[in-house]
């Protein structure tokens, strides 16, 4: 296992520095430990490193991590963040904190629809496709607005903003143009009197270009737990 209270410190050092060359707060940036892939042992090793937020990506892999750590359920947030396909709703509403990645309003009508009475409303950020291609998901920035508000309707889910996967670039200043369209996106529904705090951009790669640009969740993964190996 690698030295994740290192790792961790490196990390948020990152952000720090981000955070300061931007003249933002560091507070105002919350850590998302991306931890696909890897087992409840690292997720346990990284809570007692002092991390509490915590992201995935596949339901099933989920949910037997989640189990596995119900002894800190109430002292962890559990954030999905992986493509939902609408069969797969369910086990997410009732298991998770945050779903990042709701990308049309089906899925959220099923989220709200499959949320139990006995939890809070779920958290969740709209993903955009911010850089247009067609392979990726994500509700494209001409539909954003009608499809925010159907969101903010719905009972049982808590919309808190908006969350995007820009495709990797090389310099910093590449990096910053989407996350700043999703920025401006983001002001933008503000301005509409929706009511967000939630800025979800930002990996491994190019968590300084979002926190510039305003990012208030970075979800970061490689940096935290290593290489992710998928060949079992
Ligand atoms: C895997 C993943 C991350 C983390 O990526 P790293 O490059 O490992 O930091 C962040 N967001 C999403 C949506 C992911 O799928």
């Amino acid at each position: 296992m690698p030295d994740l209270t290192h790792n961790l410190e490196a990390v948020q050092r990152r952000i720090a520095l981000a955070a300061q060359a931007a003249g933002r707060d560091a507070r105002s940036i919350a850590l998302l430990a991306v931890s696909k892939t890897f087992p409840a042992e690292d997720v346990r090793a990284a809570y007692a490193a002092g991390q509490r937020a915590f992201g995935e990506n596949y339901v099933q892999e989920a949910i037997s991590k989640i189990e596995a750590l119900a002894d800190l359920r109430a002292a962890l947030e559990w954030h999905f963040i992986g493509p939902l396909q609408s069969n797969k709703t369910r086990p997410v509403a009732e298991n998770f904190d945050w779903v990042h990645s709701v990308d049309r309003l089906k899925i959220a009508q099923r989220l709200s629809e499959q949320r139990p009475d006995n939890l809070p409303p779920l958290n969740v950020c709209l993903q955009i496709n911010i850089s247009g291609e067609a392979s990726k998901s994500g509700v494209s920035i001409p539909e954003a607005v009608e499809v925010a508000r159907a969101i903010a309707a719905l009972p049982k889910l808590n919309l808190r903003g908006l969350m995007a996967i820009p495709e990797p670039a090389g310099s910093i200043e590449e990096q910053r143009v989407p996350h700043r369209q999703l920025r401006e996106l983001f002001e933008r529904l503000r301005n509409d009197a929706l009511e967000l705090d939630t800025l979800s951009m930002g990996m491994s790669s190019d968590l300084e270009a979002a926190v510039l640009e305003g990012a208030t969740i970075v979800r970061v993964g490689t940096a935290i737990f290593g290489a992710r190996d998928y060949s079992h």
